[in-house]
């Protein structure tokens, strides 16, 4: 084996070591033997080394006209397509996902960035006329500073970028954190931003543990804005650092979505979708699939169809093109897998598909386990309302389009949902009445594009958005602005009568 290539920080313009000299691994999930290389372990230290870099740079970056900014991310989307193939390549070794799906996430980063250079030639404001006579009024959008942003391993680098690019051309500086488990999708887009010219400082990068770099990061006193994409636990607790210092504070967390069927679906269709959404990314897709209300009258049809095709599902590492479910990222989250299938057995759900983990042959080396159907699940049962983050679906029965609307809004998250249908009204009903941040119509809960809003309602979101033009709001402050030029005092409300 060749010598394995350690890992920077990225620091003022610079590749730097952790101050404190630690180091982590990052294995392949698939095969645990395979290092993909060495990466630092940093501290407060660090921390604070990137933030005064990012808080120099904002001096100067937030007066470097937004168009000109918006060229850098352009230049990194054109950048990114060229090199989709390799990044994806370290993705699906990284952290487990299928070749497609990793294209994908580098195709989102992809679309993410060409959209937001868009934005730097627009990014409107508002201007309205003023009550009052020879006085003009407007609208404008100012950066916040330092922002911080702290993303999970499930998709690398489409988060990254999801949160990089609106920061970036709305005027602020970037402090990021990446999951321990993905730091080399991060390091990717991060280095593809540099070497299209990014002035030093304006874009840091330090890995390390939540507790170790994410938690100085979010509580940093020059930190303006954190942006935070996780688990609802650890954004509970992101939620609590930013209050007492008022810092904009961004939360996309977990989920427990919906598909509901109804007898007129096209079952064909609805099984299609909740394969994709169900098993796609091994589960662990804040929007995936992992609850299905079928309508009584074409549950055992759908399930049926449903169980023998996943049956079918080919698990292994995501490198071969034919392999259609990767590994769980780590040994802990193949854990909770486990755990949550020994749950649902004990709560009287009935398993139709999978259970176990899988640990013959070329499996032994990896954290995989197989797609695994519970049925006749009730809606109380832990399976049916925690989040899994696994190849677990849990199948439940309902007799109407009212029960299955009141079975999907009932969990305390509120991501994404579906509905399969071919009445127009049952889906305006739907559409109107799902609860979540996303609702699709005859398709599955994943498959979000960059231009509209992404994100969720209850303990899965904070009110804010991320994506479309919803992302701007995140990474800027709005400033209204009045000009008087009547030349004497104008009392608004006052003059006006
Ligand atoms: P996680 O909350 O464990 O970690 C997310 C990030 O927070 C990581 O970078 C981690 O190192 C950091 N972190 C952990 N503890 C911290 C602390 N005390 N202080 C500061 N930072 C800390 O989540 P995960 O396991 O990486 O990702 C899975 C979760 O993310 C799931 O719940 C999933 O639903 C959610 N998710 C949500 C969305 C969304 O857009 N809503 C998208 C993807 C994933």
């Amino acid at each position: 084996m060749g010598k394995v290539k350690e890992y920077k920080n990225f620091i003022g313009g610079k590749w730097v070591g952790a101050q404190g000299g630690d180091t982590f691994e990052n294995r392949n999930p698939a095969n645990t033997s395979e290092l993909l290389g060495i990466f630092q372990k940093s501290d407060h230290r660090d921390v604070n080394n990137a933030v005064a870099a990012a808080s120099e740079a904002y001096r100067s970056w937030r007066l470097y006209p937004a168009p000109k900014r918006a060229e850098i991310v352009f230049a990194a989307a054109r950048r990114l397509m060229e090199s989709k193939e390799s990044f994806a390549r370290d993705m699906t070794r990284e952290m487990g996902k299928v070749l497609a799906e990793t294209r994908g996430d580098v195709q989102e980063a992809i679309d993410m960035s060409f959209y937001m250079a868009g934005e730097g030639r627009r990014m409107f404001g508002q201007t309205t006329p003023s009550e009052l006579p020879n006085k003009f009024q407007m609208s404008l959008r100012m950066p916040l500073g330092v922002g911080a942003m702290i993303t999970p391993w499930n998709f690398p680098m489409a988060i990254p970028s999801w949160k990089i690019m609106p920061a970036l051309v709305c005027g602020n500086t970037v402090v990021i954190k990446p999951a321990t488990d993905t730091p080399l999708s991060a390091i990717n887009l991060v280095r593809t931003l540099d070497e299209c010219g990014l002035p030093k400082g304006v874009l840091n990068l330090v890995t390390g543990t939540g507790s170790e770099v994410g938690t100085p990061l979010m509580k940093h006193p020059d930190v303006k804005v954190v942006s935070f994409t996780g688990s609802t636990e650890v954004g509970r607790s992101v939620s609590e650092a930013c209050a007492p210092q008022f810092k904009h504070c961004h939360l996309e967390m977990g989920g427990k979505n919906v598909i509901m069927v109804m007898d007129d679906a096209r079952i064909d269709l609805a099984v299609d979708g909740a394969l994709w959404g169900g098993f796609g990314t091994t589960g662990q897709r804040c929007t995936a699939s992992s609850r299905i209300v079928v309508h009584q009258k074409v549950y055992k049809k759908f399930l049926n169809r449903f169980v023998d095709r996943a049956r079918q599902l080919r698990v292994g590492n995501g490198l071969d093109e034919s392999v259609q479910m990767g590994p769980s990222i780590n040994e802990k989250q193949l854990e909770t897998v486990v755990r949550y299938v020994d749950i649902g057995r004990q709560e009287g759900a009935k398993l139709l598909c999978g259970g176990h983990r899988l640990t013959r042959g070329s499996y032994r080396k990896g954290w995989f386990h197989e797609p695994t159907i519970f049925a006749d699940v009730n809606r109380k049962m832990r399976v049916a309302c925690e989040e899994i983050f696994g190849p677990v679906v849990s199948v439940i029965s309902c007799r109407s389009l009212e029960e299955a609307i009141d079975i999907g809004n009932s969990v305390e998250y509120g991501l994404s949902s579906a509905l399969y249908t071919q009445d127009v009204n049952r889906a305006f009903t739907a559409m109107r009445d799902m609860y979540t941040g996303i609702f699709y119509v005859n398709a599955s809960t994943i498959g979000a594009e960059v231009h509209l809003p992404f994100g969720g309602t209850k303990n899965t979101g904070n009110g804010h958005r991320e994506a479309g033009q919803a992302a701007l709001d995140v990474f800027s402050e709005w400033k209204a602005v009045y000009v008087d030029f009547s030349g004497r005092l104008q009392r608004a409300q006052i003059d006006n009568n």
